[in-house]
């Protein structure tokens, strides 16, 4: 069998699920759209069920895989429904819904589902991307909340660039939504996983963790908060074969590498089909019978090589970890112009092996 493989630690998820909700002091939906973020939606989903106070998915396709696996606490669509013809799953199903747009709001004054919907208002405070402009919320909610079939209705909006911890802009964006929600007394929520480390202050009855939940950090720079985090994948692999090379001697396609000196190489059995980024460029880290290698020659498809030179001990079915505990997702990701999402989010063809449960 083909040595790569991804190792998900259920209970690391359970601990920064344990973290987003402790420095928040805030009820926490775990998002697990996109497949928990690489992670197993449906795996992830369990092993936070009992502690969780819902879970958020982008579309109603991914909330039926959670509902279908027996999941029956709250699951929230973060982008609501795409055609009006969902509301009917919406409301068997329980699902929340957030509104984000005009003709959400329409279709929703045209619908006559039997039993209240929960829905999520979402404001566009500044992200420009959904939601209505600050202007218009008022009006949205009370149309909203005049329908006999919307019940509990929570105010939400979403940060642009909470990950920057110097940059005004989330404050900016908190001042405008509190502008608008003056009065009001439904439950908020406006922080993501960088909202939740790095913008303590901001009002939050529900937090929506997502990357941190896998252990990630969303910043670039060292934080006491992201540094509690513990990762949830590893990915590793094995080496599949050794050759000794001459000083002079390419590597790989396109001979990005050239031996300075003689080298070891080792060829491990993972590649960009598996999702490790071909972008790695030549010294990025890996880790090799838990000791520091660094990747030679350009990542293939199936395979990739590093460098054994020094590590005398190594050779073949030695382990090597792509990612994990030494080698942090994010860091790997700012050396690739990628960010730690991108590498959860891509891997695929890898078996995910899970412990913890
Ligand atoms: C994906 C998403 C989140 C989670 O964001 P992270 O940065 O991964 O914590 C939260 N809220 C909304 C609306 C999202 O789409």
């Amino acid at each position: 069998m083909r040595p790569a493989r991804a190792l998900i630690d259920l209970q690391a998820l359970r601990h920064n699920y344990r973290l987003a909700r402790e420095v928040s002091g805030a009820r926490a939906l775990a998002v697990v759209k996109a497949d928990a973020y690489g992670h197993g939606a449906v795996r992830c989903a369990k092993a936070l069920e009992a502690e969780a106070d819902g879970f958020a998915v982008a579309c109603i396709e991914e909330a039926l895989e959670l509902r279908d696996a027996g999941i029956r606490a709250p699951i929230l669509l973060l982008e609501g429904f795409f055609e009006a013809s969902e509301l009917e799953l919406i409301e068997r199903h329980d699902f929340w819904c957030v509104v984000h747009s005009a003709w959400q709001l329409e279709a929703l004054e045209r619908a006559r589902p039997a039993k209240p919907l929960t829905i999520w208002l979402k404001m566009d405070s500044g992200m420009h991307r959904v939601g209505f402009f600050p202007q218009d919320y008022a009006a949205a909610l009370a149309r909203l909340q005049a329908l006999p079939h919307v019940g509990k209705v929570v105010l939400m909006s979403h940060f642009s660039r909470a990950d920057e911890l110097d940059c005004r802009r989330t404050e900016e964006q908190v001042a405008v939504f509190e502008a608008v929600r003056a009065g009001l007394s439904n439950e908020v929520s406006l922080r993501n996983s960088p909202g939740i480390l790095g913008w303590p202050s901001v009002p939050s009855d529900w937090v929506r963790p997502g990357i941190m939940l896998y252990g990630a950090t969303p910043f670039e720079q060292a934080h006491p908060l992201a540094d509690q985090l513990r990762p949830v994948m590893t990915l590793e692999s094995k080496v599949i074969s050794v050759r000794e090379l001459p000083a002079g001697e390419p590597v790989g396609y396109g001979a990005r590498y050239v031996a300075e000196r003689p080298v070891r190489v080792g060829v491990v059995a993972m590649g960009y089909a598996d999702g490790y980024p071909r972008h790695a460029p030549d010294g990025t880290p890996v880790f090799v019978d838990g000791k520091p290698s660094r990747i030679i020659g350009r990542v293939s498809m199936d395979m990739l090589t590093v460098d054994l030179t020094d590590l005398p001990g190594a050779g073949l079915g030695s382990r090597v970890e792509l990612w994990g505990a030494q080698v942090p997702a994010s860091q790997l990701a700012s050396l690739c112009g990628a960010i730690p999402y991108q590498l959860f989010c891509n891997l695929k063809r890898v078996p995910r092996v899970y412990s913890g449960d």
